[in-house]
């Protein structure tokens, strides 16, 4: 008797349960399963400039195919390859895309303390290349997938699963291949890639969530002074070495304008609402109606990102020339790496450059270009409020900052191509936030990676599910 009423209570209960609500995955059994597969993932050797994607495309393959999730391998080249997977949704909104860079930058070998691609594990942290950059994404990514599908999750959007090919070397063989060539299978109103993240304490508590909404755009340039080669004792007025070094000098003295887009203007406004009042009132005087060369010299002083963030920004890094110390060469070259904000129109900003370097013996070739020009994704939208709706539930309280990266990321073609796009990663630590991406030694946090698949989870309900 006391076991019916049990099962009756139950009944009751289970019916006052919203009948659309989504049922949870399995978190313990997830998390483990999306660790399993980073491990896997950054075990497979996919560093550039070979790329070799197919190793983790087909990888990734398999699983869906013994799932029975549709998916589909796009090779720009061979073993250049892309995945793309779908969970079907009704139909009434458009897609909602999650992507994640299946390449990895080169290691040098000699410089790590782990083997990159062991997949080693030590005190709750994941050392390898690609840890943090970018298999924790895919990882998450993919894990959201599955788990959709198994879930049977009730979708207003299909959500469509894309691990990405060529990131590191501007996208031109992943995602540019993909929007001019197979645009239907990655279509999507929304998408969401790396670059944002959470920030956390020693105690992994969350300081901060920050989404990714807009970057700057490499704009880089190669110099090339020629002139009269001779002997040192003779000065010659067009030594390129000197001419050069005179141009080169005057961009690196030139700061360009500072200008704040929608997600610079709001980042700083969240920072002075949230910091303490020194800082505060930092951001808060760039944000005034006439803020002063001072008050930007106060912003670096903060941060050298803080300066990159307003500006275009230059900054010569190769400088060659000349080969013996009593011979004036016939030419010197140097090359400066240009980060522009994303608006900046490329054909303008070159010839401000030849003006800024006045020196007509000076040739400016700029860099071919993978990343467009184009606007930031708006703070308006269903995406980034569903972001902030999920932080709000999960972590309340807790900051979100819509940031603007200064490094380059495929969301530059997906804005440019008209798909609103959301930077959010697993989280990093306060002390080291570049976590040794590019570096040596990257790594990743597990339980913050495990706790991003479970936010990730519930944005792409937010986004993407049937309410
Ligand atoms: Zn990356």
């Amino acid at each position: 008797m006391l076991g019916a009423m049990r099962f009756l209570v139950a009944c009751l209960c289970f019916a006052l349960v919203p009948a659309t609500r989504a049922t949870e995955p399995d978190w313990p059994a997830a998390k483990q399963e999306a660790l399993e597969i980073l491990v896997d993932l950054v075990r497979l050797d996919t560093s550039q400039p070979e790329g070799n994607e197919i190793r983790a495309a087909r990888y990734l393959k398999e699983h869906l195919d013994a799932e029975g999730i549709r998916a589909e391998i796009f090779e720009s080249e061979p073993g250049r390859a892309s995945l793309v997977a779908r969970v079907k949704g009704n139909g009434t909104k458009r897609p909602l895309l999650l992507l994640g860079h299946l390449d990895v930058v080169a290691v040098e070998r000699d410089e790590w303390s782990f083997d990159p691609f062991s997949g080693e594990i030590k005190d709750g942290i994941l050392y390898a290349r690609g840890a943090s950059d970018d298999k924790g994404v895919v990882a998450g990514s993919f894990q959201v997938l599955l788990e959709l599908h198994r879930n049977r999750t009730p979708l207003d959007r299909d959500v469509i699963f894309l691990g990405v090919a060529d990131e590191e070397a501007g996208g031109v063989l992943g995602i540019t291949y993909l929007l001019d060539k197979h645009r239907e299978a990655i279509d999507a109103e929304f998408a969401i890639n790396e670059a944002g993240k959470g920030v956390f304490e020693r105690n992994l508590q969350y300081t901060r969530f920050e989404i990714q909404t807009a970057e700057k755009t490499p704009r880089r340039i190669n110099l090339k002074a020629s002139g009269t080669s001779g002997h040192g004792s003779i000065p010659l007025k067009d030594n390129p070495v000197g001419v050069l070094a005179r141009a080169v000098g005057r961009l690196f003295d030139h700061e360009m304008p500072p200008r704040l887009n929608e997600t610079t203007r709001e980042y700083f406004k969240r920072l002075a609402e949230t910091s303490e009042p020194e800082r505060a009132a930092v951001f808060a005087a760039i944000l005034s109606e006439n803020p002063t060369e001072e008050d930007y010299e106060r912003l670096r002083d903060l941060s050298p990102v803080y300066h990159s963030m307003v500006r275009t920004s230059i900054v010569p890094t190769i400088l060659q020339g000349g080969y013996l110390k009593n011979v004036i060469p016939s030419e010197a070259r140097a090359t400066v790496d240009i980060r522009a904000l994303p608006d900046e129109d490329p054909e303008r900003l070159f010839s401000l450059l030849k003006q800024i370097m006045n020196e007509s013996a000076v040739d400016l070739v700029p860099h071919p270009q993978t990343r467009p020009s184009h606007e930031p994704s708006g703070l308006d939208s269903e995406a980034f409020q569903a972001f902030e709706a999920v932080f709000e539930r999960l972590y309340p309280g807790t900051p979100v900052l819509p940031t603007m990266s200064t490094g380059a990321t495929d969301s530059a073609q997906l804005r440019d191509a008209g798909i609103l796009t959301y930077g959010f990663g697993p989280a990093r630590p306060e002390w080291d936030l570049s976590s040794g991406i590019h570096g040596k030694d990257e790594y990743l946090y597990v339980t913050p990676f495990q706790d991003y698949v479970e936010i990730l989870w519930n944005v792409v309900l937010e986004i993407a599910g049937s309410k």
